[in-house]
């Protein structure tokens, strides 16, 4: 029971930051490091602090260990638990949490080798498999997953064959938020959640494709659904279910943000990424401050992570920043939504 000193209840929301390595365009180095735990930004005095820092030689396992290792055991208890990646277009957001080229290349690099650049998607997967079969026999799971896109406030089923019009949300006869029709794939191992990855992946490319630099301004949010069944009486009509899920979010582009000046559909663009991230924002804000209202309601991304914020629930958010001076104000937007997430 020694002291720490700032927080004295258990902190809801931990928050990561994780600097990529630098590329030409950055310029010098923008950022001091204090300690594990502590930056500060050339030319400005505000020291900011977050759970860890991963520099930009932190490889992909460590950073998967650190952020969602623990939680894994939580999501099979029941947990609903999610990991954020939030920063600018170009800093690591897909990189950690879909991955780099692993994706593209062969199926079992992944399984022998630790330092893939496999994303938490994967690893979380892996994970969870190996917990999976550690529990008693006596106990049925059941895994499924989903897979969707939020752009410009529109859910899109980055699983389903069919097109593509835009899914409903709903509550069900238990108040729970819901997509309407949205694809629930039944999964046995994790090749075949890697192959939903992959096509999940090509859709959003696709769309990307069609439409100018499209993933830099949707929200992608993937869905690992636990549910155990364990049997308790002899005669079997007794049975305790636990539902946990892990929902895994590449979020459109903070820079977005600042952007709502723009005209027609950009503008709009930018609005609806304006008030989803600072819904998010708000709403972490109010758990974390233990607020009486939360503004889920506000965007759909919130929404839909209603039962994965506040609760029974585990909330993390990895912030990206790139490390160059010619990101500046960028970077220091970011360290300031991410700061004010703890
Ligand atoms: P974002 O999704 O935030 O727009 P990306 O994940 O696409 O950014 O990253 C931009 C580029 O930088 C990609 O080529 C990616 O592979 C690379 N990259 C990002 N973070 C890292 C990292 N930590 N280590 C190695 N490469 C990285
Ligand atoms: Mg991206």
């Amino acid at each position: 029971t020694s002291g720490t000193t700032k927080k004295q209840k258990l902190a809801p929301v931990r928050v990561f930051l994780r600097i990529r390595p630098t590329v030409e365009q950055d310029g010098p180095s923008a950022i001091t490091y204090l300690t594990p735990k502590e930056i500060c930004v050339k030319g400005h005095s505000k020291t900011y602090s977050f759970d860890q820092i991963f520099d930009e030689k932190t490889a992909q396992n460590k950073v998967y260990k650190t952020v969602v290792g623990s939680i894994i055991a939580d999501v099979v208890k029941g947990y609903n638990c999610t990991v954020f990646a939030y920063g600018q277009t170009g800093t690591g957001k897909t990189y950690t949490i879909l991955g780099g080229d692993t994706l593209n290349s062969k199926d079992e690099k992944f399984n022998k080798d630790e330092d893939t650049d496999a994303g938490i998607i994967l690893r979380a997967s892996k994970h969870l498999y190996d917990e999976l079969d550690k529990i008693d026999s006596s106990v049925q799971y059941t895994v499924t997953v989903s897979f969707m896109e939020i752009y410009n406030e529109e859910i899109r089923d980055l699983l389903s064959d069919k097109e593509i019009l835009p899914l409903r949300i709903y509550e069900d006869k238990t108040k729970c938020v819901r997509v309407k029709n949205l694809q629930e794939v039944t999964v046995l191992n994790i090749w075949d959640i890697l192959n939903l990855l992959k096509k999940g992946c090509e859709k959003r490319q696709m769309a990307s494709t069609l439409m100018n630099n499209r993933s830099s301004r949707s929200h992608t949010v993937f869905t690992i659904n636990v549910s155990t069944i364990q049997t308790i009486s002899v005669a079997g009509n007794i049975s305790n279910i636990i539902c946990g899920k892990l929902s895994l979010i590449d979020l459109a582009g903070s820079e977005n943000i600042a952007k709502s000046g723009s005209k027609d559909q950009r503008a709009r663009e930018a609005s609806n990424i304006n008030q989803s991230l600072l819904t998010l924002g708000r709403v972490i804000k109010a758990l974390v401050e233990n607020s009486s209202h939360v503004p889920y309601r506000e965007s759909k991304l919130t929404r839909i992570l209603q039962d994965s914020l506040g609760g029974k629930t585990k909330t993390a958010i990895i912030a990206t920043i790139s490390p160059g001076m010619s990101s500046l104000d960028e970077t220091l937007n970011t360290l300031d939504y991410a700061f004010s997430a703890r």
